[in-house]
């Protein structure tokens, strides 16, 4: 069986390492590719070849990085398919489902990089006194990527963008549970030896490339644990990170909505991608006026979402990535249901292979729970009754995790107050979206590090002042 290889300076090569893992189709539970663990020594390979890249690559002007990017993205374009049907194969999505994310990730990558094109790399301030300051935004070096498996694709697309465009050179590391379709985004590189590296593995690889000294930035994606050690390196280290990590995103539903249209939206933010999104609705608060109607419209969107092999028509949830997540399903459900939650649909695994868990509604949870306190990462929707709109907000408010939550709202006045929810970004009357336009910090434990337009380019770069003397009068 085919083990995959790493990307450096242009070549794909062996690891020097001798672990191997496996990768599993988690809706046959069947081996279909090994890759290798991951070792000091690949790292230490891969950012010596990023370093090496770097200068000639920050000395192209900005429009020819842009535009090196944008031919690639095209490029990407053209394999949508094969690469979420690599994504089914590693981690369960459904092939339609992934291919809509990669276009869109590949239009995100797109417009991110034209960001650079306007973006302030150097400016010249004249002062009264005659003496001037050029401003400058120096890139940083060589950077790494890490990323997790839930978005195999639009997570690494996401984060290259502005690292790429402001001049930077990159390692990448991706999953070691999907890396399939990393391999063939870089299969598909065009840009020259060096820019882009790959190196596969997990905590092996991961850990020396976020504390290797000639590392400059980590834009590091996955759980609150190991972006906390992240953290705690890089800042050791002096070096910076981006770090976007879990979360427990709630949405709150007012009254005079319209319940059986919300319950369809809440569903999709729920359930899409099997629950596996960081920004998946993960607690529901309800207004009493609709609670009734809401719940038995999402009770009946639960029951029709069907579930199986993402490469089956009407599929519309793969399984969940592994055993070890389906665990934390239902661990969080079994801990709700010994607490007095009612389950409402759902909540029972079907026999056989695969990891699938099936779309399951919750009532009666409090945030005594674990479903209402600590990241599912599945497809639970567990629904609280609040008396107020305010009470929803209130209690929204209320987790030590900040990334997105959602508001559905009639009301000029609460759609206003939304904006008081700590969390990254706030949608009311959808959810997603908001273009590279969007600005934003992950709150409380889930994240660290500005980002999204100018503040990825600001991260991406170094500012600096070169400061000249006015002329002596002569
Ligand atoms: P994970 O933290 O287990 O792994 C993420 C990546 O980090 C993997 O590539 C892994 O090999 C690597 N890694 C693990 N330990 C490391 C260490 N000590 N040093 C360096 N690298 C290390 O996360 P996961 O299970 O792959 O992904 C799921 C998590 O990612 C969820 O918590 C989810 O909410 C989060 N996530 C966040 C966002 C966001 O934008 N905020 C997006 C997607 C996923």
């Amino acid at each position: 069986m085919k083990t995959l290889q790493n990307l450096i300076g242009g070549s794909w090569e062996d690891s020097l390492g001798d672990a191997l893992l496996d990768i599993v189709n988690p809706a046959t539970e069947d081996v279909i590719a090994h890759i290798p663990g991951g070792s000091p020594e690949d790292v230490g390979r891969a950012v010596a070849a990023a370093e090496r890249a770097q200068p000639a690559w920050a000395a192209l002007p900005v429009a020819e990085r842009v535009a090196r990017i944008s031919a690639w993205a095209d490029t990407v374009a053209g394999h949508a398919e094969e690469l979420a049907e690599l994504e089914c194969r590693e981690m369960g999505k459904p092939v339609g489902v992934g291919r809509t994310f990669i276009e869109g990730a590949v239009g995100g990558l797109k417009a991110s990089a034209a960001q650079a094109l306007s973006y302030s790399f150097e400016e010249t301030v004249d002062h009264p006194d005659g003496s001037s300051t050029r401003l400058l935004r120096h890139p940083l070096g060589a950077a790494a990527v890490i990323t997790p498996w839930n978005f195999p694709v639009t997570m690494v697309l996401g984060a290259l963008g502005p690292l790429l465009a402001a001049g930077n050179t990159v390692v990448v590391k991706p999953s070691e549970r999907s890396p399939l379709s990393a391999v063939r985004l870089f299969e598909l590189l065009d840009l020259p030896p060096g820019v882009v590296n790959l190196v596969l593995g997990d905590a092996r690889a991961g850990a020396p490339l976020a504390e290797h000294e000639r590392i400059q930035l980590v834009h590091f994606t996955g759980s609150v644990e190991a972006g906390r050690q992240v953290g705690a390196r890089t800042g050791d280290m002096l070096r910076r990170a981006v770090l976007e990590l879990g979360g427990k995103d709630p949405v709150v539903i007012d009254s005079g909505v319209d319940p059986v249209s919300t319950a369809a939206a809440v569903a999709f933010g729920a359930f899409i991608n099997t629950g596996q999104i960081c920004t998946s609705m993960e607690r529901v608060y309800v207004h009493q006026d609709v609670a009734d109607e809401f719940v038995a419209a999402l009770v009946e969107e639960a029951e029709a979402y069907a579930f199986g092999d993402g490469h089956d028509e009407g599929v519309m949830m793969g399984p969940l990535v592994d055993e070890r997540q389906r665990g934390i399903v239902r661990r969080h459900v079994a801990d709700a249901v010994e607490r007095g939650a009612t389950i409402r649909a759902g909540g029972a695994e079907p026999d056989g292979k695969g990891f699938f868990y099936p779309a399951t509604v919750l009532t009666g949870v409090d945030e005594s729970m674990l479903v209402m306190s600590e990241e599912t990462f599945g497809p639970l929707a567990p629904v609280v009754v609040v008396s107020s709109f305010e009470e929803g907000l209130e209690r929204a408010s209320r987790s030590r995790f900040g990334l997105g939550a959602t508001v559905y709202t009639d009301d000029p006045a609460h759609m206003a107050a939304a904006a008081r929810i700590p969390a990254g970004v706030v949608w009311i009357n959808q959810w997603q979206g908001g273009g590279p336009e969007r600005l934003y910090e992950p709150a409380g434990d889930s994240g660290l590090g500005a980002t999204g337009s100018t503040a990825a380019y600001d991260a991406a770069t170094r500012p600096a002042s070169v400061h000249l003397a006015a002329r002596s009068a002569s």
